[in-house]
């Protein structure tokens, strides 16, 4: 299960009500930050999701719309003693110019508290997990170095409780051995093996974020078959052309990527000021009915097998990512 929250929606400047790109990915106690427009500290804050472990720090590209926020971000890090390490994957051109803006301006870096670990990006997979794997790809916009992310759970086999329970399996470690592969011996005798207990193997969520894109073509075979695409949508088909100039793409070329790559649910960000948003999302559903466009603090759930859940403001407050934050925001006044 990936959870994603939105908290900038945004391109290139905030409106009244959004913020610039930035968003919290939950996969189980892995957190990540993917971009860091300014005003995201705040926008964490609002969100409620806190900013304990959110110390993995994925960057799309080196436009400030993307990055500014990590100057105030890893200012507010570095006085805080709970984190001691901060993680940031980016391209090249995105490393130095957040090198210039980190240690250039806003670090004193004699006496720096925490340890920043940056991570020059190349295709390929770069966080490996028992659950899941992160990988990158390349994304062509303005200059180099832009990549996209690929966040895909393990397959699994499912236990059958039904069938465990009518082979007299007990209820304890002999159930875990089983899922991790081994036979357990019964007290009478019998031997129960995985194949008996394990039902077929289901493919995990993939999830795929893709930041400012100015083509869909050579992106198609990571975007391929994804539960979720997150993709930007700056411009409408009206500006098509400008789009072009600016190396961004339109709602209708977004919504065509994810038909043409048999995607299940297109959530759109990035969106100019110039737009109602209900122009965006008729533009996209006329191509892919399952288009949504992202606002600040939306928060989406996706689970195997099911299509994606956007959270109601109850269930957010239920949810555990918010009940962990709110423990901790007791801490995190101290
Ligand atoms: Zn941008
Ligand atoms: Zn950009």
């Amino acid at each position: 299960m990936f959870e994603i929250v939105f908290l900038g929606t945004s391109a290139s400047a905030p409106s009244v009500h959004r913020g610039l790109t930035a968003q919290a990915i939950l996969a189980g106690e892995y957190r990540f930050l993917i971009d860091c427009g300014e005003g995201t500290q705040r926008q964490i804050l609002r969100s409620g999701i806190g900013f304990k472990r959110l110390n993995r720090i994925l960057l799309t590209h080196p436009h400030l719309d993307h990055i500014l926020g990590l100057g105030g971000l890893m200012s507010t890090f570095a006085r805080w003693e709970s984190i001691e390490e901060v993680e940031i994957w980016g391209g090249r051109a995105t490393l130095d110019r957040v090198s210039a803006l980190l240690y250039g301006v806003v670090l004193d870096f004699e006496r720096l508290p925490i340890a920043i670990h940056m991570y020059d990006l190349k295709p390929g997979t770069i966080i490996e997990t028992k659950d899941f794997s992160v990988s990158t790809f390349p994304v062509t916009h303005r200059g180099p170095g832009c990549f996209g992310f690929t966040f895909q759970e393990k397959a699994r086999r499912p236990f059958l409780v039904d069938k465990a329970d009518a082979l007299g399996v007990p209820v304890g470690p002999e159930r875990g051995r089983l899922v991790s592969g081994q036979d357990v011996t019964l007290k009478d005798g019998t031997v129960v093996t995985p194949e008996m207990v394990l039902g077929a193997e289901t493919p995990g969520v993939k999830f795929v974020y893709v930041g400012d894109t100015g083509r869909t073509d050579n992106i198609r075979q990571y975007v391929q078959d994804a539960h979720t695409l997150v993709i930007e949508s700056t411009f409408l088909d009206t500006e098509a052309e400008q789009a072009r100039a600016f190396g961004h793409i339109t709602a209708r070329e977004a919504a065509t990527l994810a038909a043409e790559c048999n995607v299940q649910s297109l959530i759109l960000n990035h969106v100019s000021r110039r737009y109602r948003e209900r122009d965006i999302v008729e533009e996209a559903r006329r191509t892919f009915p399952e288009a949504y466009v992202a606002r600040d603090y939306d928060h989406f759930v996706m689970r195997r097998g099911k299509p994606v859940e956007k959270l109601s403001a109850e269930a957010k407050q239920a949810s555990e990512a918010y009940a962990v934050a709110e423990e901790r925001a007791g801490e995190d006044e101290k």
